[in-house]
């Protein structure tokens, strides 16, 4: 550990973000405090602070690549907790529109399959270990405060369990409260909030854990797709720790899926296959079903703000928050941790290393960002019913995104391709490839 930035960070919110950037800090801050409002479980078990947590979480293999690095080990970690290892993509069956499955093939690369709660508790876990890093539970973060300067943040104020209160003193203080409320009070005292960008998705998911039964399958997790824009109806299995499966059941605008067992499962009957619904008919409930409602994705652009509070840091969904869909969020806030980590160890021998950092790191975000946000776009507002900007190119888009489909179907490598950039591990443009293209085109004919 060296101090070569600064004597104190401060994180708050104890997500998958804060945590992730936690570790990120622990390398060029003398000590590292993450605050987190909820009560800490010594177990992978729901909490308030993190309601979607009762719901399907994916981690791309791309969030798991970063998060491997951060804590070498991590999979192994994942999979003594419990988690279910799946090999991308023959251990699941993607049942899309034409292909009921989709070609299933073994491209040699694993990702794991837990719940939320225990991915969470294993980043935890490892963010305990880190010698300078400690976690403050029931301390729920009010406000910024700002140095007589009014351009620097100075530290953070806390209402704690005692009802004392406390003021943390902060060279840094990363915000990843998932909303981003104190990034953005602080802005507005200060003048300017930055522009967003929103997509009004109108998504609803229901979700239910089921003991597995005896019965073998050929699977050990299905996605099944919605006929796109004629349904909207869509839905994850995913195998938990402990045996047990989640279902999640996705609807938008009019059709979303209801909150008791016997309209869970009349919705998961019209899917449009049976798989799911075969699956779960007769398996053991364990507990009822979970609802939530998610109105648009939103991405904020601090990278246009003129300038930015020196020593503040919005993070992960506080930046930008995905549609759940594409099982997007976390990966991208494990990538930025691991930016976050590269900028302040190459900005370590500089005079004045905090200067422009926020600036700096949202253009490194905004790349991130750049693919994830993209592709889940054009598939948003392939939906007449979404609201917001619709990108001018979206029918040649969506035109080759459905002949790029069925070449992959053919071609294993193109297959392997699509499966990358899915997973964040190549980004958007690699399908600019002119061959590939060319390709592509061919199909059109075909
Ligand atoms: C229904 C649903 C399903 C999703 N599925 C997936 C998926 O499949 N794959 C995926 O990668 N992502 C998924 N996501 C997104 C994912 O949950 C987030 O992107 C991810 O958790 C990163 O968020 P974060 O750390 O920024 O915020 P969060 O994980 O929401 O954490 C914020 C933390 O801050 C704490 N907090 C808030 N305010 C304060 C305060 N004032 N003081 C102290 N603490 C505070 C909260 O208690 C919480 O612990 C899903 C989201 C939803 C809504």
């Amino acid at each position: 550990m060296s101090s070569a930035i600064g004597n104190q960070a401060v994180v708050v919110g104890a997500g998958i973000g804060g945590l992730a950037a936690a570790r990120a800090l622990a390398d060029s801050f003398e000590r590292v405090v993450v605050v987190e409002r909820d009560t800490l479980p010594p177990d992978p078990v729901q909490r308030a602070g993190t309601p979607q947590a009762k719901h399907a979480h994916v981690l791309l293999a791309g969030g798991q690549r970063a998060l491997s690095d951060a804590f070498p080990g991590f999979e192994d970690d994942l999979v003594r907790s419990g988690a279910v290892p799946l090999k991308v993509d023959l251990d699941t069956r993607r049942e899309r529109p034409g292909y009921d499955p989709f070609p299933r093939r073994d491209f040699g690369w694993l990702v794991y399959s837990m719940s939320r709660p225990l991915i969470e508790f294993v980043l935890r876990t490892r963010v305990q270990q880190l010698a300078n890093v400690t976690l403050r539970d029931r301390c729920r973060a009010v406000a910024a405060e700002v140095a007589p300067d009014g351009t620097t943040i100075a530290a953070v104020r806390c209402a704690t369990a005692d009802g004392q209160g406390e003021t943390i003193p902060a060279d840094i203080l990363v915000d990843s409260t998932g909303s981003g409320r104190l990034t953005l009070d602080v802005l507005r005292r200060l003048g300017g909030v930055p522009e967003q960008t929103a997509i009004e998705v109108d998504v609803g998911y229901a979700t239910a854990v089921f003991a597995v039964p005896g019965a073998a399958s050929d699977w050990k997790s299905v996605m099944t797709f919605p006929d796109v824009p004629t349904s909207t109806r869509g839905a994850l299995l995913l195998p938990l720790e402990s045996n047990r499966w989640m279902v999640t059941a996705i609807g938008r605008f009019g059709d979303k899926p209801p909150g008791d067992r016997l309209g869970f499962l009349a919705f998961a009957a019209e899917l449009r296959t049976p798989t799911i619904f075969d699956a779960i008919e007769r398996a053991e409930w364990v507990g009822g079903v979970q609802r939530f409602a998610f109105p648009a994705s939103v991405r904020r652009h601090f990278e246009r703000l003129e300038s930015f509070p020196r020593g503040l840091l919005p993070f992960g969904d506080a930046i930008c928050c995905f549609n759940p869909v594409y099982g997007q969020g976390m990966s991208v806030a494990a990538q930025e941790a691991c930016r976050l980590r590269e900028l302040l160890a190459a900005r370590a021998g500089d005079s004045d290393p905090l200067a422009g950092l926020g600036p700096a790191f949202f253009n490194e975000a905004q790349v991130l960002i750049e693919t994830p946000w993209t592709m889940a776009a054009s598939l948003d507002f392939a939906y007449p019913q979404t609201g917001g900007q619709r990108p001018k190119d979206l029918a040649s888009t969506l035109a080759f995104g459905r002949a790029l489909m069925r070449l992959a179907a053919h071609d294993p490598a193109v297959h392997e391709l699509t499966l990358e950039v899915l997973h964040l591990l190549k980004p958007l443009s690699v399908y600019r490839d002119p061959e590939l293209v060319r390709r592509v085109f061919a199909t059109f004919d075909a």
